[in-house]
């Protein structure tokens, strides 16, 4: 009898190959792994994750306040409009806020600018026990920073090896980092864009400036294309999301969070210094 395929992870559908990456080839409207209706089966989906979801998340901080070491890092990246704030909503919005560290990056402020590059994030990694989510990162500083020419281009590509080495420690101190580029079309921006500008609620998230970056939209691909193809290891791997729509890409994310939870095989500590039968007898004595 055939034996059938074991239903491949969306981790290792959404991994990026080892090597030369051209996002160009990746379809930003397609569906890897999906194998139901559209947006009302996944977000069915997403619902039946949430018990273990939220399980294994308070089993990492029950881990972190018993004295073990580790965390999570999501670092999401994406053109403007691709999604970050919405995967954020719709993600972690099924995660208990006190385990949670939620972080953006925006431009650097003068006390920022006058420290290395990295000495901001490293200042908000994710405690132990904690999920630490990046709204961008410190890929920032080789992607924006590349197309806008902030550093000369040697000191730009010397930060690759500088990150790998900086994610290769923390990984190897306990934090499992799981970096994910939401991937949107330069179509679907535009969409969005004009979403924004349709809508009263939505003027809030409207930034002319957005439109200037647009222009450069082939030289943002090219930059990410590159960090991916050099920052992109077996330590800390890079997942390109489909965003085009936007429930796949709430129910992929979901996914990646929740199979790389699985793989660290969380547990609920054991007692700390007290011995449950004592403890019994004592509260049955009436102390
Ligand atoms: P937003 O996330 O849309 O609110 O915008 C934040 C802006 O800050 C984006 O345009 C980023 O490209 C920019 N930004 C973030 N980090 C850096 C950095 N290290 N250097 C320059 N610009 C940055
Ligand atoms: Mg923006």
């Amino acid at each position: 009898m055939a034996k059938s395929e074991p239903a491949r992870r969306i981790s290792d559908l959404l991994r990026l190959p080892a090597g030369s990456v051209d996002l160009q080839a990746i379809d930003t409207l397609a569906t890897p792994g999906f194998s139901g209706a559209g947006k009302g089966d996944a977000t069915t989906e997403v619902c039946h994750l949430r018990p273990r979801l939220a399980d294994m998340q308070e089993q990492l901080y029950a881990e972190g306040r018993t004295g073990g070491q580790r965390s999570v890092l999501l670092v999401l990246q994406g053109m403007d409009t691709a999604g970050k704030g919405g995967t954020v909503k719709h993600v972690l919005g099924l995660m208990d806020p006190m385990g949670l560290q939620y972080q953006a990056f925006k431009q650097p402020t003068i006390e920022e600018r006058e420290h290395h590059f990295l000495w901001r994030v490293k200042r908000r990694l994710p405690p132990p026990g904690i999920i630490g989510v990046f709204d961008r990162s410190h890929y920032e500083d080789v992607v924006v920073v590349r197309v806008h020419e902030l550093v000369p281009p040697e000191v730009c590509s010397s930060r690759y090896g500088i990150i790998n080495r900086f994610e290769g420690k923390l990984v190897a101190s306990g934090t499992r980092v799981v970096k994910c580029f939401l991937h949107i079309s330069k179509e679907e921006q535009r969409k969005r864009l004009i979403a924004r500008l349709d809508d009263p609620t939505k003027h809030w998230k409207y930034n002319p400036g957005d439109v200037d970056e647009r222009a450069c939209w082939d030289e943002y691909q090219q930059a990410y294309s590159d960090a991916f193809t050099k920052c992109n290891t077996e330590a800390a791997p890079w997942y390109a999301v489909p965003a085009d729509r936007k429930w796949y890409r709430n129910w992929a994310v979901t996914k990646i969070l929740s199979e790389q939870l699985e793989e660290m095989a969380l547990a609920w500590p054991c007692s700390q210094g007290w011995d449950r039968g004592k403890e019994h007898a004592r509260l049955a004595a009436g102390q």
